[in-house]
């Protein structure tokens, strides 16, 4: 059994906090009768739940990492035919990525059909660590590492700080690969924080997404997680 206003916002219709107007404005119908009380609980898996006189579905929640190959798009259907994240996930429930990685990104991606949990995942206010192992051309000296560790400014504002190890530097190939944490989750924010100390990123895989990591898996692949780890991400 769950609150009313959590297994709303589950169903993706909308926040838990917009769950919580319409139930206390009388939009909500529990079996049939009218509920406003915001205690109320229910089992979302057998009690019809009305909003705005449209049912919402009884599907369960489930929860999957998948490490996800470049070249992959994520999104659940693509005009153009080219594949998308849920094509590697044995499921026919109507789950969705939680944020993005761009197409030519690897690495962890979380897809759900929660829509309480994504949002809360996605929030700014959440602040969800991410580990990104980037490989960029040049050799990226101590000013430019610490310039990401103080936060670089890009068109849409400056970026938190960010935490920064460089894990190769080949002169050779005038390459480097560095591993770098952030909490933010801007739009190609990784890629333009190299591009705008003068290393553009080459290549791009996500490691970590908060504590979780993608040990066992190789591209493509993916598994559901455990009660536990769902429960520590809320
Ligand atoms: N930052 C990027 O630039 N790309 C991603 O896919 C994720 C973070």
């Amino acid at each position: 059994m769950e609150r009313l206003q959590k297994v709303i916002a589950q169903a993706g219709i909308t926040s838990r906090r917009k769950a919580e107007e319409l139930i206390i404005e009388g939009k909500v119908t529990v079996n049939g009768k009218k509920v406003t009380e915001l205690g109320t609980k229910v089992d979302s898996s057998k009690d019809d739940v009305v909003v705005e006189g449209i049912p919402i579905d009884k599907e369960e929640p489930v929860y999957y990492m998948l490490y996800k190959p470049s070249g992959v798009i994520s999104s659940v259907s693509d005009e153009h035919g080219r594949k998308v994240v849920t094509q590697y996930i044995p499921t026919d429930k109507r789950i969705f990525p939680v944020g993005r990685l761009d197409s030519d990104t690897s690495g962890l991606l979380l897809l759900t059909n929660d829509g309480d949990f994504a949002n809360i995942l996605m929030h700014p206010k959440y602040k969800v660590s991410k580990t990104y192992i980037a490989k960029v051309e040049g050799i990226v000296f101590r000013e430019q590492l610490k310039q990401l560790e103080r936060g670089v400014k890009l068109e849409d504002g400056k970026t938190a700080p960010a935490k920064v190890k460089v894990l190769k530097a080949d002169s050779k190939k005038n390459t480097s690969v560095i591993e770098m944490t952030i909490h933010e989750g801007r739009n190609r924010q990784v890629r333009r924080m190299f591009e705008a100390i003068g290393h553009p990123v080459i290549k791009l895989k996500r490691e970590h997404y908060g504590f979780l990591n993608l040990k066992g898996l190789n591209a493509g692949e993916c598994r559901e997680l455990r009660p536990h780890e769902v429960k520590q991400l809320r």
